[in-house]
């Protein structure tokens, strides 16, 4: 499932949010505001340290950051 990352102007927060159409702009969370941007990350938001453990990783990477293995398909992850 695909996860971005927002940011909205209005409150100046960012929030995470599956989107299941890529037309979907989601609500603040924080102000219910729909003056929300996103944030293009390249797979969910593992780069942003910290709290990205649970995303999930089988959407075909090429490297897997939870074993050694190239390929998550392998790894049961
Ligand atoms: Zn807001």
């Amino acid at each position: 499932m695909p996860i971005y990352e927002y940011h909205c102007d209005q409150c100046d927060k960012d929030f995470e949010c599956l989107i299941f159409r890529s037309d979907d702009i989601p609500e603040c969370p924080t102000c219910n505001g729909n003056n929300v941007k996103r944030m293009m990350s390249a797979c969910g938001f593992l780069s942003k340290g910290g709290g990205g453990e649970t995303v999930s990783r089988s959407a075909g990477a090429s490297s897997c950051g939870g074993c050694s293995a190239s390929s998550c398909a392998g790894c049961g992850h």
